[in-house]
């Protein structure tokens, strides 16, 4: 029987081992040692990825869900440029406030979020007193600080067996900023003490150039989200098509962030794509709308098979909200147990109520009303606006580590165990042997599947290591051809999760796989 994963069992090396060794996703320019922050996707990585993207415009901008009243939501799709005008970003806040705070390790030439960098000293349980100075580690958890200090924190911790000997591990907050603590903090790798600068902002915006002439008057940004692109055509949307508040525009594309430390294969990388939609709506019926897109989003993820266990909802703290979303009811966050994270979790979709603040901001940078009239309210407002956005490359990333299943009883030792809806490859098609016969059935078999779904005919290897093969890539459905093929007009369907296998007629396959793939 197969085994159940457990996410703090799965490796993240394996998962990306097998990405690669099976054509889902490659490090960009490999052949010159990679880029950091970039990545290729393979032919069956792309396959996923369309496969994601699809479902999530299937799901809300041709059928949406069905709204609080049981009337089917109204949403819109865009696709907007990469490049705009570059006062788009200044108006959206990007430009004056879209910054990670950063360090550097002097020692290491190690790159940090300060952000995300913990400093920890050791403290006294009955007097508060902090002895043997300060420890930084990325993550904020006592287990980061001991594995990134082996030597240093063991030392100490046995030395104090802290707790029973009235010693405890405690965070300092802002402790990067204070240069006397940061003079006494050892950094994670580090020998010495003292060696992290001062945290820097800097913005995550690609710049470049547009035109023949590189100065200051040409520069433009790479888009950081999709989400303006979507408030830029508001008013394009609203004078052309028949929609009325409220309603939302969605949008699917690349965004590009200059990340200070991408890492955790795609999870962060520099280049990526999200999947946004912007729901414009009353004021007062905002926090109704944020519920609602809360509650939708997260049983979206799991009716594409992620477990209920590894998904949880976090609203975000104050210190960590968006620019625009400072005064609005907050932003909740999808959040997925990825292995890399276990056992805690990291962020999948954002939900984000943002008041009105990206149209006011764009109404009075480019001077121009974007106010909406209701008709049946008999008001001018300005619309506020809840977003889910989701990443659809950490989507990509959440899909595969959840279908990834070990199984010692399998000839692969693992497989895929994709929702067939998602799977790269829907079906293989195996001729038993190939002669007799057996070779033209299958190919006919493979043309009439082909015109409607992703399938693979494979004639080569013993039965056992195409099946192997196949469960690695996570195909749902294998259909044999054999002898008893050519005489009863029957295949036999091998099912990747179960193992079973049935004979069902020739003739009734492709009824069989649009049933299951579109169900
Ligand atoms: P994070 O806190 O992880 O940096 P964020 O809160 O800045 O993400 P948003 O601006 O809300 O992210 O973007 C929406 C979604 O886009 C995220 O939930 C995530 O899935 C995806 N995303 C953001 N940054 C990256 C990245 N560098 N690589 C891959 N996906 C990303």
């Amino acid at each position: 029987m197969p085994t159940e994963t457990s996410r703090t069992t799965v490796s993240m090396e394996e998962i990306v081992a097998l990405c690669k060794r099976r054509g889902f996703i490659f490090p960009a320019s490999e052949l010159y040692g990679g880029i950091n922050g970039f990545w290729d996707y393979g032919p069956l990585g792309t396959e996923l990825k369309n496969n994601l993207r699809d479902a999530w415009w299937n799901d809300m901008v041709r059928c949406p869900p069905a709204g609080p009243d049981g009337n089917a939501l109204s949403i819109v799709g865009v696709d907007s440029s990469i490049v705009q005008n570059p006062r788009v970003w200044e108006a959206s806040g990007h430009v004056g406030g879209f910054n990670d705070p950063m360090v550097d390790d002097r020692e290491t030439k190690a790159r940090y979020r300060a952000d995300q960098l913990t400093v920890f000293t050791i403290e006294r349980l009955d007097t508060g007193a902090h002895v043997g100075g300060y420890f930084a580690a990325e993550g904020a958890d006592d287990a980061q600080l001991i594995a990134t200090h082996k030597k240093s924190i063991a030392s100490l911790i046995r030395k104090f067996d802290l707790e029973t000997c009235g010693y405890r591990l405690v965070p300092v907050p802002g402790a990067l900023d204070d240069s006397t603590i940061r003079g006494a903090t050892l950094a994670p790798g580090a020998k010495e003490r003292g060696t992290l600068t001062e945290p820097r902002q800097f913005n995550l915006m690609f710049k470049t150039y547009v035109g023949a002439v590189q100065d200051e008057d040409s520069v433009a940004y790479l888009r950081p989200e999709t989400a303006q692109g979507i408030f830029l055509n508001f008013k394009n949307v609203l004078d052309t098509m028949r929609v009325r508040i409220p309603f939302g525009i969605a949008q699917i594309g690349k965004a590009f962030r200059n990340e200070v430390t991408p890492r955790n294969f795609i999870f962060r990388s520099r280049e990526f794509e999200q999947m946004e939609m912007e729901w414009f709506c009353h004021p007062d019926e905002a926090p109704q709308w944020y519920e609602f897109w809360c509650d939708r989003r997260r049983t979206w993820w799991q009716s594409l098979g992620l477990s209920d266990e590894n998904l949880c909802m976090r609203s975000h703290d104050d210190d960590e909200r968006a620019h625009y979303a400072k005064t609005g009811c907050g932003t909740f966050d999808v959040e997925y147990r990825f292995p890399f994270t276990a056992p805690g979790f990291g962020e999948l979709e954002g939900v984000a109520h943002r008041t009105d603040f990206d149209l006011k901001q764009h109404q009075q940078h480019a001077g121009v009303k974007l106010e909406y009239f209701d008709q049946e309210r008999n008001e001018r407002y300005m619309p506020h606006v809840i977003e889910p956005a989701a990443g659809l490359s950490r989507g990509v990333l959440a899909l595969i580590c959840e279908a990834y299943t070990p199984d010692p009883d399998r000839p692969s030792k693992v497989y895929m165990k994709f929702n067939p809806r998602l799977a790269p490859i829907k079906a293989a098609i195996f001729p038993l042997v190939n002669k007799d016969g057996m070779p033209e059935v299958a190919a006919r078999l493979h043309d009439e599947l082909r015109a409607n779904h992703p399938v693979q005919l494979d004639v080569k290897q013993n039965i056992g290591k195409r099946y192997a093969r196949m469960d690695e890539v996570g195909t749902p459905y294998c259909f044999t051809i054999d002898a008893d093929t050519l005489t009863d007009q029957t295949v036999t369907v091998r099912h990747r999760d179960s193992l079973q296998q049935e004979r069902i007629g020739l003739d009734h396959v492709a009824a069989f796989l649009d049933e299951r793939i579109s169900g």
